[in-house]
């Protein structure tokens, strides 16, 4: 999971804007220290100060003018939860010309590499040079301005520019809202010598989609997994049934459980642990899975026929078995005896459910459902 950056800018959206060369010149910004500690706390972002100094070291802004009043305000935000992995702060005059002050990039190479997700990083800065910038290395820009001063962006600007706002509530909601309410999607393509396989799958969805594998049985038992999970799922496989149905099912439940592994992301907020008790006339089946990130098959099944239709059962485990290597999910599965097609159906709808209530996010919620702190 490659992280997000959070680049914020000191003077003018922490701090009032001046030369802070004296304790007393400490003025915050309202509403930083909420808004900065939700930011902070949600733990989605990589958070990272850039601030320009001009001339720290010469006369006029000597060392230790500066370094007082800049360790008192980041032990002061540090006290409220506010902590930045990284400070970059370029000491140098506007006519020096340094690669490093902004808005040129010259301190963040770091970011420029595969760790960050920059096209989803924003840089929050008072200045035109803030969102310049953000344009420079690749990422988003919020002004932290009057939303009337619109027109003096650039086109180029605006085209990064993803808010205007002077208000900090605003700017922490809109930066955690937007992302929770995002819907959990992802797209995937496996192709093997045996199969070719295109899927898409919306954790967020409404049980909308079709699932076509050439096999009439497991399609209709794939048809329960999308109409009770709630999630939309398209997939088209096409396997070498001309060999046996082996591959064309084995191929399904590894991409399907890769797919809902990728959706998940860093599976903050979710419920992680699933569970379903479901009967279907004589037959009981019980399903539980945990995404933990760590795969398991408990198989307590014993199937009253080894066909159903030309569907052979031994196939069911090998499915969720590849689901449950490839989402890297706990899964326990149980069946009482009774009719073969009722057993796995009862299985499918089963997994579905416990499928929509494992992935559920909660909006509210930021929380890692681990004591590990990694899932
Ligand atoms: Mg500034």
């Amino acid at each position: 999971m490659r992280k997000k950056v959070l680049f914020l800018d000191r003077d003018g959206i922490i701090v009032e804007e001046d030369q802070v060369d004296s304790l007393e010149k400490v003025k915050y910004i309202p509403g930083v220290f909420g808004a900065l500690s939700r930011l902070c706390q949600s733990g989605q972002f990589h958070v990272a100060m850039v601030s320009n100094q001009d001339g720290v070291g010469t006369p006029s802004f000597p060392q230790e003018s500066f370094e007082i009043p800049h360790q008192r305000i980041m032990q002061t935000l540090a006290g409220e939860g506010i902590l930045f992995d990284d400070v970059h702060i370029d000491l140098s005059l506007p006519e020096d010309n340094c690669p490093g002050r902004k808005p040129r990039i010259g301190m963040l190479g770091e970011y420029q590499t595969d760790a960050y997700d920059l096209e989803h990083s924003v840089m929050i800065g008072d200045r035109l040079t803030d969102v310049q910038l953000a344009c420079n290395l690749g990422c988003k820009a919020i002004w932290f301005a009057d939303p009337s001063r619109s027109n003096e962006l650039s086109a180029e600007l605006a085209s990064v520019c993803i808010l205007i706002s002077n208000n900090w509530a605003q700017i922490a909601s809109f930066l955690l809202d937007e992302s929770k309410l995002a819907p959990r999607t992802t797209t995937l393509k496996r192709q093997t010598k045996e199969t070719d396989i295109s899927l898409s799958l919306n954790l967020d969805g409404g049980g909308l989609g079709t699932m076509e594998t050439h096999l009439p049985f497991f399609d209709h038992m794939l048809d329960q997994i999308l109409r009770h999970s709630g999630c939309d799922i398209s997939l088209h496989a096409h396997g070498d049934l001309v060999v046996d149905e082996h591959h064309t099912v084995e191929d399904v439940g590894l991409a399907l459980g890769a797919a809902f592994l990728e959706a998940l992301g860093d599976k903050r907020g979710i419920n992680r642990y699933g569970h379903e008790i479901l009967p279907m006339d004589e037959v009981l089946a019980q399903v539980a899975l945990d995404f933990s990130g760590r795969p398991y098959l408990q198989w307590n099944v014993s199937f009253s026929r080894e066909y159903v239709g030309s569907f052979p059962t031994e196939l069911v485990e090998h499915f969720f078995k590849s689901f449950s290597d490839s989402a890297k999910c706990n899964l326990s599965v149980t069946v009482s005896s009774g009719n073969g097609h009722h057993q796995i159906e009862a299985i499918f709808k089963a997994f579905a459910r416990a499928l929509r209530f494992a992935v559920h996010r909660n909006p509210y919620s930021d929380a890692l459902p681990s004591t590990k702190g990694v899932l």
